[in-house]
């Protein structure tokens, strides 16, 4: 069985949002989008350390958005 990444969870400052997995393939130069709408360099998808992951929040808007379309 084979399962494919619809989104990925990544820390960034500000909070734990939901990117679509087709960011990771974005040129580390490229601004992402997370699904509430928060900005970050695609680069920043690929470096995060233990530490942001323990201190930025899980983002509500990410979760809502991805509770209600799966
Ligand atoms: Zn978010």
């Amino acid at each position: 069985m084979t399962e494919y990444l619809t989104h990925i969870w990544r820390p960034i400052p500000g909070g734990r949002h939901a990117f679509p997995a087709s960011a990771l393939r974005e040129s580390l130069d490229d601004q992402v989008k997370s699904h509430c709408g928060a900005e970050a360099q695609a680069a920043r998808l690929h470096d995060a350390t233990e530490i942001d992951w323990i201190i930025e929040p899980t983002c509500n808007t990410c979760w809502k958005i991805l509770k209600e379309n799966p």
